[in-house]
């Protein structure tokens, strides 16, 4: 939008650009249009803008002929967006809290792009909430502050720009700083430079895998107090005279135990989650001692043999899945981690699993529900488990004998990073929307299951 139109639609809106709420509106077409640019949209991806404002970056969006949510916190501009786009069918305009936005309900929508001249006063929590694991976006640029902009860009330690923001998001993204911007090309003009980044989610083998939650609870307690030694706020996880001591963790990750957070750099966090919990990626892929029951067309069992033989020979055998609903009614869904030897990186049931040999249905849900979901036994043996759905043995449920239980909790659940890449809970209209439209996102038997649940719960 140029100087001059941005002028007329404050005019008619009598509407003085608030502080309180960011607003310095873009007023360099080209500059916008280079922005949206660095998104490198395809038609048909979905694209959410958060701050639309007067529709500056919206109207160049709106030419890469995607879907575009915009999520505007100021009544008075969301009407004015409506008003200025009306007609195009390919626009949503929500007059809404960005910050309120449920990112889950994004997974049925993808690919989706994020991007956004972002409102300063919230630029951090904003950026948190968009790059989070529950949040399916795979592109994202935004303009902030220059200063926040060099913090979340920062490669290592160092610089004095490195810190909590740098390690966190750049554990899952790529961050590049792309160009600064001079206060000059908006209105009114802040007081600080602005710089433009681009955050794209990083490749799988570029940087050791580690347990994401442990990482994020050790540089979150890391950084609490800058000034403090991280010997002292890691004390939690490194006990003096304990085989994991701070002395021996700092010796193996290779940095000096009198060293501060903002000293260590992404991988050497890694590897501080690593001794804390350690990942096997190959326990994911070890079944050398398991043993499965042989059942015949009636779940009788006839026989016992290890786990490669009945799948190879596609015989008949047991398995149980779970669904965990939270207290809003929500179903708790894992990923499946990319080592898997079956159906890696789909979505499945909360837990699922094989029974072992000379294992009841039950018994296999109780043990899953501790190795999968890490809930201590005497929860696990006080949960009601109620079956809920029962699948015969066929080609579609991988020849397994399916039992569907439904279970209550609330989490947070502790998943081992080997086998479940990441888990949360989804509205069941998301999931449904999602399998709709996006079948191949899931593991077959969870797929099965949902759909007798369904068909349950609508009868
Ligand atoms: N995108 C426009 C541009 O580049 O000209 C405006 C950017 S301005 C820096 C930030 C915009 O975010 C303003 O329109 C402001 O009203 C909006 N905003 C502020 N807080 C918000 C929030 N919590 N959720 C959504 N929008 C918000």
């Amino acid at each position: 939008m140029k100087l001059s139109a941005i002028r007329t639609a404050l005019a008619e809106l009598q509407l003085q650009p608030s502080k309180t709420l960011g607003q310095n509106f873009l007023h360099d077409q080209n500059l916008a249009r280079w922005i949206v640019a660095q998104l490198d949209v395809h038609e048909g991806e979905t694209l959410l803008e958060i701050g639309p404002g007067l529709g500056a970056l919206t109207g160049a969006a709106l030419d890469a002929r995607a879907h575009l949510t915009v999520l505007e916190k100021d009544g008075r501009l969301a009407g004015f967006l409506r008003e200025r786009f009306a007609g195009q069918a390919r626009l949503r305009v929500e007059h809404q809290d960005a910050l309120d936005f449920d990112v889950r309900t994004l997974w049925p929508d993808q690919p989706v792009k994020v991007f956004g001249n972002l409102p300063y006063y919230i630029s951090t929590p904003l950026l948190f909430h968009f790059t989070s694991a529950a949040s399916p976006v795979e592109r994202a640029v935004f303009l902030l502050q220059r200063e926040l902009a060099e913090r979340v860009a920062a490669a290592g330690p160092g610089t004095k720009e490195y810190g909590i923001l740098s390690v966190i998001v750049g554990r899952r993204w790529r961050v590049e700083l792309l160009r600064v911007l001079p206060a000059t090309v908006f209105l009114p003009e802040p007081k600080v430079d602005s710089a433009l980044i681009r955050l794209v989610p990083r490749g799988r083998d570029e940087l050791p895998a580690c347990d994401a939650q442990t990482f994020e609870r050790l540089v979150r307690a890391g950084f609490s107090q800058r000034r403090k030694q991280l010997r002292k706020l890691l004390v939690e996880w490194f006990p003096a005279d304990t085989a994991l001591s701070w002395p021996e963790a700092a010796a193996h990750a290779g940095f000096d135990e009198t060293t501060r957070g903002e000293e260590l750099d992404l991988r050497q966090w890694i590897a501080l989650a690593n001794l804390v919990r350690p990942v096997y990626p190959a326990a994911a892929q070890d079944f050398s001692g398991e043993k499965f029951d042989v059942v015949d067309e009636q779940d009788r069992v006839i026989g016992v043999e290890p786990r490669g033989v009945v799948h190879a020979r596609d015989l008949r055998h047991r398995a149980i899945h779970l669904f965990v609903f939270n207290a809003a009614g929500e179903l708790f869904l894992q990923k499946r981690s990319a080592w898997k030897d079956r159906h890696p990186g789909k979505w499945d049931s909360s837990a699922a699993g094989h029974l072992d040999s000379g294992e009841g249905y039950l018994e296999a849900a109780r043990r899953e529900l501790r190795e999968e979901l890490g809930l201590p036994l005497e929860v696990v043996a006080s949960l009601d488990l109620e079956e809920v759905a029962a699948l015969e043995a066929r080609e579609t449920t991988g020849w397994e004998f399916i039992r569907v239980y439904e279970a209550r909790h609330e989490g947070p659940f502790h998943w081992p990073a080997a086998e479940i890449e990441w888990g949360g809970f989804f509205p069941t209209v998301v999931v449904a929307r999602w399998i709709s439209a996006r079948p191949g996102d899931f593991a077959p038997g969870f797929l099965e299951c949902w759909r007798l649940w369904q068909a349950r719960k609508t009868a």
